[in-house]
């Protein structure tokens, strides 16, 4: 039959003739016993063990026999399940991680970074290593060590995604390989496990920190830092929503070429803040602040011109930037949500394996870290990222010149990228000195 009970104690008679003294349990009895001295019973402390993994303390042979017999009897009922016992045995893996991530909650951790703690431990939990060949869930603390979490850190984990089919049924779809970062982050979970369970645990059970391996990793996805990977994004981008809405893509070359304006505040422009033939546009500002303006190239007029005409016109407070067409969601005359132009950012970044850097950063960044290579700190914060409370002075006092100039550069410097790869030998070949 399936399952015994065992103690510590031996048998005395035995032991002071140097043998080990085992007490053997007698089934049905009650108690365990010596074989070989049948007066040395024991009906104290023991514990169940049932098959490799279930094991249970009782303080009596009675309660010990009564649990081992409703555990067989579940068994022949086909009912035995070791996760019911594992959730209410105190040192199971399973019991320990539910714990780990209460106490976790109690703290101020955001809740993004408990859900990632929560779903570590829950692949953890179901994992199993080859030694075991029952996951981790349904093991003790104890019989979790080195071998173990060397198995799950160099098993080929996957990205496993929830695909929703158009009749309603959810597939699961292998996205590849989880990336060298995120078992990293698996590590540094189970390692912030493992140091919880070890200073609670020392004393009582002697358990002893596992030796967690280091993961190391570079990242395979490289950041925006040029304006050529900039000019690569905003093209991937125009191909991908041209023939959608010209205005996704002009909203993004917008915000590369002037810096200074955020997307929430793009998204805000209106068909009468745009004014082509004297070339500018305004971006209202929260009453306490001057409006922030835009002085535009030639070019840029010219681009948002052809653009605006591709719509019969229409009244100047409508949105500029809005969804010119019905469907998925939106309403055409809709005005883009806030993370419109980011979503389609990163989408198009995505494509080209560039590390999906929100717009504003994507543009921003990539737009002043190359003019600081042709002009000085002060001169791009006055004239191309300058603040909004001083723009209007900026720009409609005689330094506008300025403004205007520190656009050109940018426009020219993006459009070198195109033709050729020395972007800065273009720029400095016959230019006049900025200022
Ligand atoms: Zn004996």
């Amino acid at each position: 039959m399936k399952g015994s009970i065992y103690t510590r104690q031996k048998c005395f008679l035995c032991q002071s003739s140097g043998e080990k003294g085992t007490l053997k349990y007698v089934d049905g009895h009650g108690f365990l016993q010596c074989p070989v001295h049948s007066d040395v019973v024991w009906s104290g402390s023991c514990q169940v063990r049932f098959g490799k993994e279930h094991h249970k303390r009782f303080q009596t042979t009675v309660e010990a026999e009564r649990h081992l017999t409703f555990l067989r009897v579940q068994e022949d009922r086909g009912e035995f399940d070791q996760r019911q016992w594992a959730k209410d045995n105190p040192l199971s893996f399973l019991s320990l991680r539910l714990k780990f991530v209460k106490v976790k909650k109690t703290k101020d951790i955001k809740p993004d970074q408990i859900y990632r703690i929560n779903r570590a431990l829950e692949r953890a939990g179901g994992f199993k290593s080859d030694h075991h060949g029952i996951p981790w869930d349904q093991l003790q603390i104890q019989q979790i060590s080195d071998a173990e979490i060397d198995d799950f850190l160099s098993f080929d984990h996957r990205v496993i995604r929830k695909k929703r089919l158009p009749n309603g049924k959810v597939k699961l779809v292998d996205q590849g390989p989880m990336s060298k970062k995120t078992i990293a982050g698996l590590r540094s979970v189970l390692n912030d496990f493992f140091k919880w369970v070890v200073r609670r645990e020392k004393r009582r059970s002697g358990l002893q920190m596992p030796d967690i391996p280091e993961i190391s990793y570079k990242m395979k996805m490289r950041t925006i830092v040029s304006v050529e990977d900039q000019q690569a994004v905003l093209d991937e981008l125009k191909h991908l929503t041209w023939d959608k809405n010209p205005r996704i893509w002009l909203g993004v070359k917008l915000l590369s070429l002037y810096p200074k304006v955020r997307p929430g505040e793009m998204r805000e422009v209106q068909e009468g803040h745009i004014n082509l033939s004297d070339g500018w546009i305004v971006f209202p500002q929260p009453k306490e602040q001057a409006p922030k303006f835009i002085h535009l190239l030639p070019e840029h007029c010219d681009m948002i011109k052809d653009i605006r005409d591709m719509v019969p016109p229409t009244m100047p407070d409508v949105y500029f930037f809005r969804h010119l067409k019905t469907g998925r969601g939106k309403k055409a005359g809709g005005q883009f949500g806030d993370q419109y132009f980011n979503e389609w950012w990163k989408k198009a970044a995505g494509n080209l394996g560039i590390e999906s850097v929100p717009v504003y950063p994507g543009t921003k960044h990539s737009t002043t870290t190359a003019l600081g290579k042709i002009m000085s700190p002060e001169q791009i914060k006055n004239n191309v990222t300058g603040h909004s409370s001083d723009a209007f002075y900026r720009y409609f006092l005689p330094d506008h010149e300025d403004a205007i100039t520190a656009t050109r550069k940018l426009a020219e410097m993006q459009n070198s990228t195109r033709k050729a790869g020395k972007l800065l030998v273009n720029l400095f070949g016959g230019e006049k000195k900025v200022n």
